[in-house]
Order: structure tokens, then sequence, then C-alpha cells
């Protein structure tokens, strides 16, 4: 399968591509930014395979998907493609020297030689002044795409080497409706699970744009769960202690659960604030729609923009190392004296 024709959105990214190749005027590094989850790697990725494609004339044509090039590409399994991404937290020097060394030849068989450096803000200072030599002395017939979400954690000289372009999120209709196929994708099973199609509009609510987000809620089980979870922590007597400790624990007892949790609650409460400012038919939780009206009371409009700014804070430092049940505790203190903690500063 074409990986070109298969990218999902950015029509105006995808013409700047096309029209640098007809033109002749490919930069030789592009930055791709923008949030998780929305397809910058896979733009990159086809990259390399339609500059590559034994098919593909002189002008601008996605890559077939059929030669061997396109199917090695797709594999990552050509020698003219190289990956660069953190095997655990960082990409260390070695890495972007191998990608030197790579460099120093023409291309095997390939027209270009393409580095793909995924999660590029993991690179280590060492690493990125190594990366930043390549830069400034680009070898022939290669072509870096640089892919991050915190382009901020990026040398400023690396950023302005690069042709920038800049990923917006995904139209949620297109995800709801793109679902589908990137659920059952590689699943060989005679019988791929059916997800409803109220289900698969609440998870594009929750991506907010992002197929990644989406597609890892429905993964989670976590949409199904969201009635129980939040009910359940709604019910708990907001005088026991010691009922709320276990609600911690329980919330933080993974990092990656509390992940979904906290995005389950931040959708909740935004539909919360949409139903007090009488804005119901935005509610992303049309389903819950009874527990929203129930709980509408039980917060003021301050207490739930204080829950909100916690848990964008927490969602913030989750990515760095903060221990999830230290977040898990504060968050549930809110929750629990919602409108006393209203005008406390996010921790
Ligand atoms: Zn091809």
């Amino acid at each position: 399968m074409s990986q070109w024709s298969s990218i999902l959105g950015h029509q105006r990214i995808l013409d700047v591509f096309e029209q640098a190749i007809d033109s002749g005027r490919m930069h030789h590094a592009y930055l791709l930014t923008g949030p998780p989850g929305i397809g910058k790697f896979t733009v990159a990725h086809a990259m390399a395979a339609v500059l590559n494609c034994t098919s593909r004339p002189d002008s601008f044509a996605p890559d077939c998907g059929q030669c061997s090039t396109c199917r090695r590409i797709e594999k990552l399994q050509h020698p003219d493609v190289l990956l660069v991404d953190p095997p655990k937290r960082q990409i260390v020097i070695d890495q972007i020297r191998d990608v030197q060394k790579a460099c120093v030849s023409a291309p095997y068989e390939g027209r270009y030689r393409v580095v793909l450096i995924n999660e590029a803000h993991a690179m280590t200072e060492e690493a990125a002044n190594a990366l930043l030599k390549t830069l400034e002395e680009p070898p022939d017939r290669t072509m870096l795409f640089v892919v991050t979400d915190q382009p901020h954690r990026l040398l400023e000289t690396i950023i302005s080497r690069c042709q920038r372009m800049r990923f917006g999120a995904l139209d949620e209709q297109l995800v709801a409706d793109a679902l589908p196929r990137f659920l059952n994708s590689d699943d060989d099973d005679d019988d791929p699970p059916q997800f409803d199609q109220r289900l698969l509009n609440i998870a594009a609510g929750y991506g907010e744009g992002s197929l990644g987000r989406s597609l890892a809620m429905l993964e989670s089980g976590m949409l199904e769960d969201r009635e129980q979870f939040l009910s359940e922590l709604f019910d708990v007597d907001p005088r026991s202690s010691v009922d709320w400790l276990d609600v911690a624990e329980k919330l933080g007892d993974s990092t990656e659960h509390l992940e979904q949790r906290i995005d389950v609650l931040t959708v909740f409460f935004r539909d919360l604030m949409l139903f007090k400012r009488a804005e119901p038919d935005r509610i992303v939780n049309a389903d819950l729609r009874e527990l929203i009206e129930r709980r509408a009371d039980d917060f003021s409009l301050d207490a739930i923009i204080a829950t909100l700014e916690a848990l964008m804070s927490a969602r913030y430092r989750l990515r760095g190392h903060v221990s999830a049940q230290l977040l898990a505790e504060d968050l549930v203190d809110r929750l629990r004296r919602p409108n006393d903690r209203a005008l406390d500063p996010p921790a």
C-alpha cells in the first residue's frame, strides 16, 4: 500500500513537499513539529519512500508501495533509510555518529539517503551538537527529517538550519471516520474488535485531533470504563480520608494508567464546564449526560477551572520523572474538596 496515499489530513504540508520535489528544490533538512500522534513521523517515513521509489518519474508522484524499494522502506529495512530514535529515554551521540559515518559515502542504491530522527528532543547535548555539525555541512544526496512534539527542547541553531513544517491537529470527524481502518489494520484475526460509531466519535473527541491519542484511548478500554471509573471516584465520602487515600493509590498505580485517567478526568471536567455554561452540544461524553448533570452542582466554575489547570499540570509533570503516586494524591485532594481548593495554584 502506498504510504503517501494513506496519510490522514495535513494537505497543506503534503502540497509543500510535492512542490519541492516538482521544482527540484528540496531542503536538505526538515523539522516536523506538532502535537503527538497526528502523523508527523508517518509523513517523514512516507517521504523516504516517495523520494526513493523506483517507479517515480522525476516529478512528484506518491510512492508506488509495490516495488522492492518501497516495501523495504516501509519496513525500515532499506540500507539508505536510517532511523534514529531513543532506545530508552535518550538519543545518544553514538547514534548520531553512526549516521555521520553512513553519510560519508554516497547512497548505496537509492536516489537519496534519508535520515529519520524521531523524538529528536530526546537527544543528549553531545548528540545535538554532533547533529548540528551534520546540518552545517550537509552531505550530498542526504535528506534529514527531524521529528518532535517538543521543539522548545531543541537547540535554536538546529531549528534555524531546518525548514520547519508545523503540523496542526486533525479534524475530529476525519479521525472518527478513519479509526476503524487503524484499529483493524494489523489484525489477522477473523473477528477483529468492533466499535460502535458513538464510541468512535467519543474517542475522536478525546484525542482532540490526535489519531494516536484516540487509538490509545480505544485500545486501553478506558472509554468503556469511563462511567464506572468516574462514578466510583465521585461516590467516595468526602469526609473519609482513608477512602480517598485508597482512590489515590488506585489512580496512580501506573504512569500509563494515570495518563489515561487524567485524560478522562480532563474531558469530564471540560464537559462539566460546557454544561454549566449552557453549551451542551459540545459535550464529548455525550453518553454520560446524566452523570454530568448530577455532578454539575458539586463544583463551582472556579473549582472546575482550577481542577482543569491541575490536570494539565499533572499531565505535563508526568512526562518528567515525577512519581505517579504523588501526582495522584495531589489530584485526589483537589477532587475531594473541589471548592475549597479552587484558588490554590496547581502543584
Ligand atoms: Zn515504489
